[in-house]
């Protein structure tokens, strides 16, 4: 194979609430106890066989990381060109908030426009490996655009119950690769319960976050490749536009591999969950120093990738601020709009409202003095601008 890329170390699947251990090369859903499984590898062949000079010699897609994905066989693979995402320093707007080291990873850059793209691209090829045909997920977009065209270059059936108020872009992206769009008059979690009828009555693979161990495998190349860029280091802190926080339990879970194997120190970012105060599930319940959160009631923001009232992994997002040290803020919509117009004026980059949030939070988190001038600060851009620039009304004012 190309570059020395060698095959997939999965050893077995685990649950973090109950610690049992299944078997990973069977079609699985949740554990029996109701708790998201988590991908298990055998980092011992990993460290023995591979090293940081090797990876870094592959080619700069997510496959570079193949020892630690749970693809077994290449011909499984779902691409449609997904590249390391570019790291952007944001001087201008550093400057003026007080943070001499602001970066932002743009991940706006990844097929269909977000980094669902990772989460889809791993959960996809698994799915196929493993003899999936036909899946079904809710999704407030971004999910639906990445899952429908990596689901159709595999050619498999996909089924989306989507909420009605969602940017209207999403159901065209999902429509024109052929996915089957059910429209919802409610939030995510009404999607949900939709798509789990479904799944009952039909028998479909159900793809929702977390209830299929595989799209965070995908997502967790977002940490491999922030350490990777960064020298084999960490930044200080990172900021996460957190939803149902896959994205952020990816990145945690990629920092423990990489310290298991011994490729990076035993330092922690300070992770930080940033919500939207129409939204803020997660962080009312870090301030309550609660180990799980509760249902958002009449969740509302622009930043629609965000807007998740309960997420099934929230105790994992919990306790990966816990254990860095980290922080978790809300930002209202208004500051969200004037950190997205701030950052294009000062540094000509546009982002999406939900990157656009984590810029707002720093801002904030400098100001009280939680965040350090020195401090090298990585806010991660989650989707393209274009996403959420449509409402259902308009264009946001
Ligand atoms: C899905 C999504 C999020 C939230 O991601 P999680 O990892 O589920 O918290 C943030 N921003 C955008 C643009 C998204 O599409
Ligand atoms: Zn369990």
């Amino acid at each position: 194979m190309a570059h020395g890329a060698k095959g997939s170390a999965l050893s077995h699947l685990e649950c973090p609430k109950c610690h049992a251990r299944s078997n990973a090369d069977v079609v699985a859903q949740l554990c029996a106890c109701g708790s998201p499984l988590l991908a298990r590898y055998d980092l011992e062949r990993v460290a023995s066989s591979t090293s940081r000079d090797e990876i870094d010699a592959r080619t700069d897609t997510l496959w570079r990381w193949s020892e630690l994905l749970p693809v077994r066989d290449t011909a499984n693979r779902v691409s449609l060109g997904e590249r390391a995402t570019p790291i952007v320093a944001l001087t201008g707007y550093g400057a003026r908030a007080g943070i001499v080291s602001l970066a932002v990873k743009d991940e706006g850059t990844l097929p269909t426009g977000s980094f669902k793209a990772r989460g889809a691209a791993i959960g996809i090829s698994r799915a196929r490996e493993l003899g999936v045909r036909a899946f079904a997920l809710p999704t407030n977009g971004n999910a639906g655009a990445a899952w429908s065209a990596y689901g159709r270059r595999a050619g498999m059936e996909a089924f989306f119950a989507m909420p009605k108020s969602a940017p209207p872009i999403h159901r065209f992206e999902c429509q024109a690769v052929g996915a089957h769009v059910t429209l919802v008059d409610g939030l995510i979690s009404d999607a949900g319960k939709l798509v789990a009828q479904w799944v009952r009555e039909r028998g479909l693979y159900d793809a929702s976050t977390l209830k299929e161990p595989y799209r965070i495998e995908g997502k967790k190349t977002l940490g491999f490749e922030i350490v990777q860029q960064n020298g084999w280091s960490v930044p200080d802190v990172i900021l996460y536009p957190t939803g149902g926080g896959v994205g952020l339990i990816g990145i945690d879970k990629a920092l423990a591999e990489l310290r298991a194997l011994g490729w990076i120190g035993e330092r922690k970012p300070r992770m930080v969950v940033v919500q939207a105060s129409g939204c803020a599930p997660i962080v009312r319940a870090w301030e309550a120093k609660e180990r799980a959160s509760i249902m958002w009631e009449g969740a509302r923001t622009a930043a629609f990738g965000i807007n998740v009232p309960k997420a099934l992994g929230d105790f994992l997002v919990l306790e990966a601020v816990y254990s860095s040290d980290g922080f978790a803020i809300a930002v209202d919509d208004k500051a969200i709009v004037a950190a997205r117009d701030a950052v294009a004026s000062d540094d000509g980059m546009l982002l999406g409202l939900e990157g656009a949030a984590t810029i707002a939070a720093a801002k904030v988190l400098r100001a009280s003095g939680w965040i350090a001038a020195g401090e090298r600060v990585l806010a991660i851009n989650t989707g393209s601008a274009f996403k959420g620039w449509m409402t259902p009304q308009g264009p946001l004012d």
